[in-house]
């Protein structure tokens, strides 16, 4: 039986051999573990397999496992699911990084709300490029507007955009959706200092998104195995 150790240096291959194949510079892509649903130790199997950075989606779940989990203080702990308003204290409390800022009003609470003595909270905000109405996101033509505001705010660090492409849509879909995605990624770093972050692709789109610029891919399932 593979072991999580087993399963990330697999993913991490797989990873190099994408960017391989698109030309880019070796370890371009980070790789973000998935952790949610899944127990601390877990966690602590791939920490000790090198992994650093973490993502959650379910904020009270996340926060217990950083509590749990303080004493491994480099760790990156990442939140990507959606955030209701009441709960952006907690995020900022405990978070390093927040992925998906999907609208203003998240980023002001998350700027007001992050402690004195932590760092600026990194954030990129959730982009909707296919503009689904089931989907949250910041759309594009909202897209400046919010990068002029959170640039603003001295208790938050944009660092990039994420996204989560539709996965049950033909090639030429995906492949349209990431290069609209990455020329909105390229036009946000001319524009901000410090952008560095295009986190998109997961399993199943993985390749395809960093043949177009992805430079941090999210997987879960192909490191701890199903969510039960
Ligand atoms: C769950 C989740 C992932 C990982 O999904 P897997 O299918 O388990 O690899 C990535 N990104 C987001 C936003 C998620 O919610």
């Amino acid at each position: 039986m593979q072991t999580i150790a087993d399963r990330l240096t697999n993913a991490r291959q797989e990873i190099e051999h994408a960017i391989a194949n698109a030309h880019r510079p070796a370890h371009c892509v980070r790789l973000l573990a998935v952790s949610k649903t899944k127990p601390v130790s877990d966690i602590t199997a791939a920490y000790e397999a090198g992994q650093r950075q973490f993502g959650e989606n379910y904020i009270q779940e996340g926060v217990s496992k950083i509590e749990q989990l303080k004493t491994l203080t480099d760790i990156e702990w990442h939140m990507i699911g959606p955030i209701q308003s009441n709960k952006t204290k907690l995020v900022a409390e405990h978070f390093d990084w927040v992925q998906s800022v999907d609208r203003l009003k998240i980023a002001r609470r998350l700027n007001e709300q992050r402690p004195a003595h932590m760092p600026p909270l990194n954030v990129c905000i959730q982009l909707n490029v296919e503009q689904e109405a089931t989907k949250s996101g910041i759309v594009p033509d909202e897209l400046a507007d919010i990068v002029d505001a959170i640039t603003a705010m001295p208790n938050l660090r944009l660092r990039g955009l994420m996204a989560i492409p539709a996965a049950n849509v033909g090639e030429t879909q995906q492949r349209e959706t990431l290069s609209r995605l990455q020329t909105l990624y390229e036009q946000l770093q001319a524009k901000v200092d410090g952008i560095d972050t295009l986190s998109v692709g997961m399993s199943n789109d993985m390749t395809l998104a960093i043949a177009h610029g992805s430079t941090m891919v999210r997987i879960g399932t192909a490191i701890f195995g199903a969510r039960g």
